[in-house]
């Protein structure tokens, strides 16, 4: 290989080092590997985002990066260059590891060929103020990480503003969450809130709340979701919502059911109402 072509592949690597990591024995390893558990995620206020796309799209939307790791066969691949230079330039540290490692950090038999590390993000309740036309989500302590993963994506492709998660809720930023957000969990605000602040704030933010409720007197698609901003309020997965936010709710909504099924999946539940509450403001060439 000549100098120059030498110097040309080492280009964007010039502000760092790439790292080599082939055992499972590095610390490093040890450190991506405790990112499975939450405590570890809570206390490095981190995340891990698997795939070129995801890391890609992450970075483009301003999210820290401390790490991105990518496979051996992977190496020299433009777009993978690309992200180890903004990597760098972020501060960030960039690990090139074999596959046998690859699949340790992300627990996967078929791993991806990158996996980036982010700072969690988190958007205060307080910095909420719904204006018209603005839709949200309140998810009263959802369980299920695919649940909560398949909320988040589907609230950004119908055009919501925010996830707000009420009560003891399952982690936004576990691997299994972040896997069924498909990236949108990068798009999506998702706020953090007490059964009490959220009812605080329902007060001062002048939204509709509509709640979901097997028992709700009203067919989900006679509400009027024009007039105020709308936060769709959606039940656990065993219990459903609980007396204290069904009374605080201006409609308590029921989706008509047929067949012998006693209540909808909660994702697919929340996909119905945030298609119809945003309806009116859809449109097939992306307008609205
Ligand atoms: N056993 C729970 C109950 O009695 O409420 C069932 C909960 S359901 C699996 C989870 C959540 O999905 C509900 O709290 C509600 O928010 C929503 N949901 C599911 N089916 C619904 C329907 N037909 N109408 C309105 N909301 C529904």
């Amino acid at each position: 290989m000549s100098e120059h072509r030498h110097e040309h592949d080492r280009g964007p690597h010039r502000v760092g080092q790439v790292k080599e990591v082939t055992s499972l024995a590095n610390p490093i390893v040890k450190d991506l590997k405790a990112l499975a558990q939450k405590k570890t995620r809570d206390e490095t206020k981190t995340f891990m985002a698997e795939g070129l796309k995801l890391v890609i799209d992450a970075l483009e939307l301003g999210w820290a990066i401390r790490t991105l790791v990518y496979a051996k066969a992977a190496k020299g691949k433009p777009h993978v260059e690309q992200v180890a230079a903004k990597t760098f330039a972020r501060g960030g540290l960039v690990l090139e590891v074999s596959e046998k490692v690859m699949s340790a950090i992300t627990r996967r038999d078929n791993p991806q060929m990158v996996v980036g590390v982010f700072e969690q993000r988190y958007t205060p309740l307080k910095d909420l103020r719904p204006g018209t036309g603005e839709t949200y989500v309140a998810l009263d302590r959802v369980r299920d990480p695919g649940n909560l993963g398949t909320i988040i994506r589907t609230a950004d492709a119908a055009g919501a503003s925010g996830v707000i998660l009420v009560g003891d809720t399952t982690d936004p930023f576990s691997l299994e969450t972040v896997r069924a957000t498909m990236g949108s969990v990068f798009a999506m605000p998702v706020t953090k809130a007490s059964v009490a602040d959220f009812l605080r704030w329902k007060k001062e933010a002048g939204v509709k709340v509509v709640a979901t409720h097997l028992a709700g007197a009203v067919d989900y698609r006679t509400i009027d979701y024009k007039g105020r901003p709308v936060v769709l309020l959606m039940g656990n997965e065993q219990a459903g919502i609980p007396d204290e936010l069904a009374q605080a709710a201006d409609a308590l909504a029921r989706i008509p059911q047929a067949g012998r099924a006693d209540s909808l999946n909660l994702a697919i539940a929340t996909g119905v109402m945030l298609f119809e509450a945003r309806r009116h403001l859809l449109s097939l060439d992306g307008s609205e």
